[in-house]
Order: C-alpha cells, then structure tokens, then sequence
C-alpha cells in the first residue's frame, strides 16, 4: 500500500460521519425533539408535587381592614379566618404555619369558632403525630403558638427571624409586637432538643418541591413558601399578604416593616405562583369560598 493510499483512507475515515452521528443522521430532527421531550416529563414525574389545604381554626370577629391593607377605610371591619396550611406528599405531612392554642390568647383576643389547630387534622384523616414538618411562617403567636403541638415534627424557621427575635428585638419596647415570650422559649427548646431547622435565607427548596422565600418584612424576617402542586406552584403568602386585596389592589400590608420590600415580595409570589389564584393570602376568609369543599373548614388549594 503506497503511501498516498494510506493518507487518502486515513482521510475518509477522520472526515466520515462516527457511529453517533450516523444514528442521528437516520433519525428526523422532530423524533429526537420527541424524545427529549419526554425524557423531561419523566424527571418531572418523578420530582414530587404535593396537595394543598387551608385548614381553619378559629375566626377573630371585626378585624379593622385597614390593619390588613394599607390605606383602606378606617371604618371596614372584616371577621378574619385563622388557617394553618397542610402539604401533603411525598411521604410527608408538612404544615405551614401552627396556630395558638394557649389560654393567655383568649384573654387578649375575642376568638370564635376555635379548634385547637392539631385537631383540624382530623378533618383529612390525620393525627398531630402524622406531621413530619412545621414550617413557621414568623414568630407572630398566632402562627408560632402551637409549635410544640406536634411531637415528631421538625420546625422549620428563618435563622435570622430566631435570632432577632431571641436576642435584639427585646432590647426595645418598640420591636416585638405580636411575638410571645413563651413562644420564643418553645422555639428555642426545641432547638436544643435538635428538632429546629434553620432556614438560610432566600430561594431554600428545604424539601423537595418546597422552597421558602424571604420577603414582605411583615416581621423581621418572615417567609413565604412556594409548594409544587399537579395545577402548578402553590404560593402560601401567609401574613406577607393578608387579603386578596392587597394583591388586586397592589396595597402593602397594614403591618410591614418596610411597605416597599412588601409589594416587592407580592409582585415576585406573582411570577413564582403558575397563576395568580394559587396565591394564598393569610387570613383571607374568601379562600373558603374561592376553594369550595364538602367538609366545612377545608379548602384544597389547586
Ligand atoms: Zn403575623
């Protein structure tokens, strides 16, 4: 074989097609496509997606409207729905959010239609000792009070909402409005009992298909959390909303520590939610209506 013949062949077989893109060659563009295609459905089947509910527990009668959006009428009063929320999926029973239950609330508050919020759960078949996860919106009492109602649930919060709240927030008169000493202990018992997770901050997908978002500075840091559902994401704001009207209305909370980190962290649950009806205000009582179910006190989200 002379020389030239070896070049010649070497040639052909650097610039001929390899076994790979032969086989691609044999296959259309469109069937490959196809095929990607369903190759990524299958990873998002296999990523878990979860059932949402509003669980309610109690109502506070004549809330004044302008507490809850910014800027409303002094004189509209609304009777507010008290929720906990429960994901469930994936082997798990995760709640947002605990409720209150102890008597010293009863004293300040006028609370009517009360359930102890772990006996909601009853209401979709569960007991307290089903819950895997609470995770803690904020540090408010009625949303922090019943954290130590679930005896194998870890307790989910934001490192920096612990921290202020255990430590400078009690320097001043002024800075912990609505937070309960005692509820504080509990969180910080049960930090020492290693049954705390501390959440760092933004964007934490903490559990697979759930991701906590800071945002709307209802407290120090509060936090928001976006759950993938079969309709989509689920956004459940908690207090960082409170009504359906501060999204409709684009109004921050009555109660915020900076108005505009609020319609901020309202305008970004609007790009995270698939729609905009998979927003879940905080203390909205349309939820219930908007979410219509046979058993009285539960709404599933989707
Ligand atoms: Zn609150």
């Amino acid at each position: 074989m002379s020389g030239k013949q070896e070049s010649t062949e070497f040639a052909m077989r650097l610039f001929s097609p390899s076994p790979g893109s032969r086989l691609l060659c044999r296959y259309p563009a469109t069937t490959i496509l196809l095929l990607v295609g369903s190759a990524l459905m299958l990873v998002a089947q296999l990523q878990p997606s979860y059932e949402v509910y509003a669980l309610r527990y109690a109502t506070l009668p004549g809330f004044p409207v302008s507490e809850l959006v910014a800027g409303a009428n002094p004189n509209r009063k609304i009777d507010i729905a008290m929720m906990i929320w429960l994901v469930r999926g994936n082997g798990r029973n995760i709640l947002v959010d605990s409720g209150f239950y102890h008597e010293r609330f009863f004293k300040d508050w006028e609370v009517k239609d009360f359930t102890k919020p772990s006996e909601t759960l009853s209401r979709v078949g569960l007991k307290p000792e089903d819950i895997t996860d609470v995770i803690i919106t904020h540090m408010h009492w009625d949303h922090a009070d019943g954290m130590d109602l679930f005896p194998n649930a870890r307790i989910w919060i934001q490192k920096d909402e612990l921290e202020y709240y255990a430590g400078e927030a009690w320097q001043a008169k002024e800075t912990h409005g609505g937070i309960d000493a005692d509820d504080l202990l509990t969180a910080v018992k049960l930090n020492t009992e290693g049954r705390l997770g501390l959440v760092q901050g933004d964007t934490r997908e903490i559990i697979p298909g759930i991701t906590c978002y800071i945002g709307g500075k209802h407290t120090y840091q509060s936090q928001y959390v976006g759950v993938r559902t079969k309709a989509g994401t689920v956004v459940l704001a908690s207090d960082n909303v409170y009504l359906y009207e501060n999204l409709e209305r684009h109004a921050p909370i009555g109660e915020t520590l900076d108005a505009g980190s609020n319609l901020r962290a309202q305008d970004r649950m609007k790009q995270i939610a698939s729609r905009p009806g998979l927003i879940v205000p905080g203390h909205d009582p349309a939820v219930f209506d908007k979410f219509p179910s046979s058993t009285p006190g539960v709404a599933k989200i989707e």
